[in-house]
This record gives C-alpha cells, sequence and structure tokens, in this order.
C-alpha cells in the first residue's frame, strides 16, 4: 500500500521514507487541515509543504523572508523535475512577467514569494487569477516566527500575511518554524489565525551537540586552542557581534594557518556570495561572521559553531549553534563569554531606541540566556527547558561533563556591592567593573588618588581573591541583577536587589572560575 505522499516522496526526491512527524503532517496538510509545524533547523521542514503542494492540484505558494536562498531553492526542485518558480525584488520585470504568466495558467507547483510582495494589491490580483486559474494546492509560512513582534527576527510584512486566510479561506496553511518559545508560538496562532490548526512539535533536542560555555579571557587564543585540539581540518561557523570583530577574527585565524572567510553585512554582495558558496561547497573552511550570515544556510558536515560574543536571546543561541552537525555526528558549540559582553548588552539595550516595554523584553531575552550562561545545571536541560521541552541531565555538555563547583560568594558580593553603594553615596562617583576592581584589592592609580579611593573602608579589603576571580564576581553580580549598568560609559550602580545582599537577607551563589577551579585543585593536591 503506497500512500500519493509516499510515492511522491520516493519517486521526484529519491527518498525512501519520511521523517519523525513528517508523514503526519504531510497526510494532515493533504487533507486540507492548516498547521503549525515547529521542528528544529535541519529537522525536514521543506518535504512538509512540498510534498503536499505536490500532491493536491494547483500551485503551492511558499512564503519565505530567505530572499537570498530562492534561487537555489527553486533550481533544487527544478533539478528533481518540479515546476516551481520565485518572485522577489531581485528579478527584472520580464522575469517576474514569465513566472506570472507560468503561475496564472497553472504550469508552476511551488511558487516562493518574499513577504513584502503580498502588501500590493498587485499580488493580490495575481494569486486571484491563479486561484480561478490554475487553482492554490496550499499557503506555506515559513520562518513564521518573523510574525513575532518581539522575537529577534520581527519582519513587519509578516503581519499582513493574515490576508491569505481572510482572502482564500479554503486554502489550507502550513506556518513553519525553527524557534519557537511557548510565548512567540501564541503570538503566531494568533496573528496569523491559525487557532484551528492542529500543532506539530518536534524535539529540539540536538544530541549530537556538545554544548559548552566558558569565561572569556583572550577570545582568539582560546578559539585556535579549541580548533587545534578538537576541530583542526572542520569546516566551522565562528559568530562576532561586529563587523571589526569578524575581520580582526578571520585575519587572525588566517594568520594560524586556518582557512578562514569573513562574512558581514558590510562586505560587497559579492563578496558575500562568493564566500558563502565557497564555504558550501569547499572542505575545512571556517566561516566567521556575524549573525547576518547562516539563516537557511543547509551545510550537513559543519563541525562546530563557536560564539565569540554573547547571543542576545536564547533562541538565537540555539538557532545558531543548531547550524553544527546536521548530519547527525558529534559537533561542538561553544561559547566564550565575559563581563564585558554583559556591560555592552545592557548598555545597548538601556539606549535603544524603542519604549519601556521593547527594553523590558530585550532585557528578559537577555536575561535568559545569561541564567544558561551561568548555570551550574546541565546546559541542555536549560534550553530545552526555554523551548518548553523536559529532559533528564544530557551527560554531554561541559556541566555535566566536568561539574562546576560553586562557592558562598555572599561575602565577596557584598564588599563589591558595598564599594559600589558608598562611592555613589559618599562621593557621588560611579565606575565601570576595572575600577572597582582596582579599589577592592588596593591597586593605585592616578584616579584612585585623585578621588581619595584610598580612604574608602573598602579599599583592599579583597585581596583574597585573583583578578580573574573578581571580574568573575562582577560578571555573576550583573548577571544575577544585583548591579545595574548605566550611562554611555558603562558604569555600575547598586539595584535594590543589591540592598538585601549587603544586609545580609540573600546569599550569592557563585559558580567558581575555571581559574579559581584550578588553584584549589593544585592546592589540594598538594
Ligand atoms: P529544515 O528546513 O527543517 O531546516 P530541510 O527541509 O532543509 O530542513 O531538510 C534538511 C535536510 O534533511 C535536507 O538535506 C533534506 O533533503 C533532508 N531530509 C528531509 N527529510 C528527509 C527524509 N524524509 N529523508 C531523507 N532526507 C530528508
Ligand atoms: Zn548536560
Amino acid at each position: 500500500m503506497t500512500s500519493p505522499a509516499l510515492s511522491v516522496l520516493e519517486r521526484t526526491f529519491g527518498y525512501p521514507a519520511f521523517r519523525g512527524q513528517q508523514a503526519e503532517i504531510v497526510e494532515h496538510v493533504v487533507g486540507g487541515g492548516d498547521a503549525l509545524v515547529l521542528m528544529p533547523t535541519g529537522g525536514g521542514k521543506s518535504l512538509c509543504y512540498q510534498v503536499p503542494a505536490l500532491v493536491r492540484a494547483g500551485t503551492g505558494v511558499v512564503v519565505s523572508p530567505l530572499i537570498a536562498l530562492m534561487q537555489d531553492q527553486v533550481d533544487a526542485l527544478t533539478a528533481v523535475g518540479v515546476r516551481a518558480g520565485f518572485l522577489n525584488s531581485t528579478q527584472t520585470s520580464a522575469q517576474r512577467s514569465a513566472v506570472e504568466r507560468a503561475l496564472v495558467s497553472g504550469e508552476l507547483d511551488l511558487l516562493y514569494l518574499a513577504p513584502e510582495r503580498l502588501g500590493t494589491a498587485s499580488a493580490v490580483d495575481l494569486l486571484d487569477r491563479a486561484a480561478a486559474g490554475g487553482g492554490l494546492s496550499l499557503f506555506a509560512i515559513d520562518e513564521a516566527h518573523c510574525v513575532a513582534q518581539w522575537g529577534h527576527d520581527f519582519r513587519p510584512d509578516y503581519l499582513r500575511l493574515s490576508v491569505l486566510h481572510e482572502r482564500w479561506p479554503q486554502v489550507p496553511r502550513i506556518a513553519l518554524t525553527a524557534t519557537a518559545t511557548a510565548a512567540t508560538r501564541r503570538e503566531i496562532v494568533q496573528r496569523l489565525d491559525l487557532d484551528e490548526a492542529a500543532s506539530f512539535v518536534s524535539s529540539f533536542d540536538r544530541p549530537n551537540i556538545t554544548y559548552r560555555i566558558e569565561p572569556k579571557q583572550q577570545p582568539v587564543q582560546q578559539l585556535l586552542r579549541l580548533i587545534a585540539a578538537e576541530h583542526d581540518g572542520d569546516a566551522g561557523i565562528v559568530y562576532c557581534l561586529s563587523r571589526a570583530s569578524v575581520e580582526k577574527t578571520a585575519a587572525a585565524l588566517v594568520a594560524a594557518g586556518i582557512p578562514a572567510l569573513p562574512y558581514h553585512a558590510g562586505l560587497d554582495a559579492s563578496v558575500r556570495a562568493s564566500n558563502q558558496s565557497r564555504f558550501l561547497r569547499e572542505d575545512g573552511l571556517v566561516m566567521v561572521a556575524t549573525i547576518a550570515f547562516g539563516m537557511g544556510i543547509d551545510k550537513p558536515d559543519v563541525r562546530f559553531v563557536a560564539h565569540l560574543d554573547l547571543p542576545k536571546s536564547v533562541e538565537g543561541y540555539y538557532q545558531e549553534t543548531g547550524r553544527a552537525g546536521r548530519d547527525g555526528l558529534p559537533s561542538t558549540a561553544w561559547l566564550a563569554y565575559g563581563l564585558q559582553d554583559v556591560v555592552q548588552q545592557r548598555r545597548m539595550i538601556e539606549s535603544s531606541d524603542g519604549d519601556l516595554a521593547h527594553r523590558r523584553n530585550l532585557s528578559a531575552h537577555l536575561d535568559a540566556m545569561l541564567a544558561l550562561c551561568e548555570t551550574v545545571e546541565c546546559r541542555r536541560v536549560r534550553l530545552l527547558a526555554y523551548f518548553g521541552q523536559e529532559s533528564a541531565a544530557c551527560g554531554n555538555c561541559d556541566t555535566c561533563l566536568s561539574p562546576p563547583q560553586s562557592w558562598d560568594g555572599t561575602v565577596a558580593a557584598q564588599k563589591l556591592l558595598s564599594t559600589v553603594v558608598r562611592l555613589e553615596r559618599e562621593r557621588n562617583q560611579r565606575f565601570g567593573a576595572g575600577h572597582l576592581i582596582d579599589i577592592l584589592l588596593g591597586r593605585s592609580n592616578e584616579r584612585a588618588v585623585k578621588g581619595r579611593h584610598e580612604a574608602l573602608s573598602t579599599w583592599g579589603i579583597g585581596t583574597e581573591h585573583s583578578d580573574v576571580e573578581w571580574r568573575g564576581v562582577v560578571r555573576q553580580v550583573l548577571a544575577q541583577g544585583l548591579l545595574a549598568v548605566q550611562g554611555e560609559y558603562g558604569v555600575l550602580t547598586a539595584t535594590d536587589a543589591a540592598g538585601d545582599v549587603l544586609a545580609g537577607r540573600r546569599p550569592v551563589m557563585l559558580r567558581t572560575e575555571p581559574e579559581r577551579q584550578s588553584r584549589s585543585r593544585s592546592r589540594s593536591s598538594r
């Protein structure tokens, strides 16, 4: 017994069987039902709409924000004999007319459409003519999380997609995404009118990825050590926050003999395209990129994804690390993050346009990311919990493999916070982490002399910890919301919660920094 869907899968795509929930999803959409599909990157979302579009009569319309990939997708489909076309702003009007004619006369199985086109009267008219001509088999809304206003990929054009249901209510819709927390999921359902849709939620676990997060000291050296020790000759992606650090890091890798290419929005489109296609086609290249790189990239053998700067959200982190190991083989997701990341991001949020609600939202995303970084529990448990999935300790992340020690940092936090509070109250002065640590360690400098900081009661009271340890304390105290970042210089101020710590009402548990851990280990082994 072979269903029409299975024979399309075999004959057209050459695959013997559906994967995971594909069969159920395809059957549901073939039957005319609406669907919301949450499947991690690499899970096989495309076939969920491509197969039904071929089984049902008429053209399947795929709304996708990934304009740069449309040509590739259409080429790949054409190569297996599927009649596919796309409409976006990169085409000449002659090219567009040809696709439109084919669509209206029912000669297309699949049409990829940029979301901004749907807002135009001419596109609505075109789809009306297509519906009356060859018919519409389905609407697929790819990257559906782009409809979520507070999400990190929000596209205003996606809000217009409710027109699909209003105008062509009989055409089934399938919304797909790899990133959706419960809140984003609700927003997708609400904004796209998918209350009646069946939800298909796949597991988000990527068991072959080893998650590791470590404090940032000399990020490029740390990265070089990682590559030398575990990923020599492997393909990988290195994410940096700024264009400048992309350039610098790529140059450092090349200087160290590692074939690396830069990718960011400041490069010429032709350079970007050529670097991307080299990365996809050649073996063992390392792409150093801003997050402008990667959406929709399907390279199965990316062995490591490294973040040299802290991602802005857990969703971003999951999506970016998810580009590793799509072939199922062991892969590494490695992140180095430090005090400066927290200061910088808090400062960016504070100075961002947008109202209070927007800034709060960005803060909440950052806090969740920081919690993942500072956790002493299994990273994967935390990560999956963020996507609403329960799991047990994985045995394949840094905290499982070498459980971090934690220590009672209440006294250290009190010393730090009282320094901040005294400077604010007694001197009306605020400083960044570096100078606060100088005060705690009693390291004199021009600023200390000028500000008479040697007279502070907290001068030099922190010598039981090293500089690195203090940076860890500041970072974690900041991550726990006991300190806040203020102004364009990123000075630190105490929050209301700091009062509880100073009053001894709230203990502060801290993760042991690797340096401290190895020191105490070597001490105890003596
Ligand atoms: P997603 O869009 O969810 O990231 P894709 O649709 O691009 O994932 O699929 C990822 C890879 O898995 C592709 O190379 C695709 O051809 C392959 N794939 C998907 N479904 C199947 C299947 N049923 N059998 C074999 N390979 C599949
Ligand atoms: Zn784990």
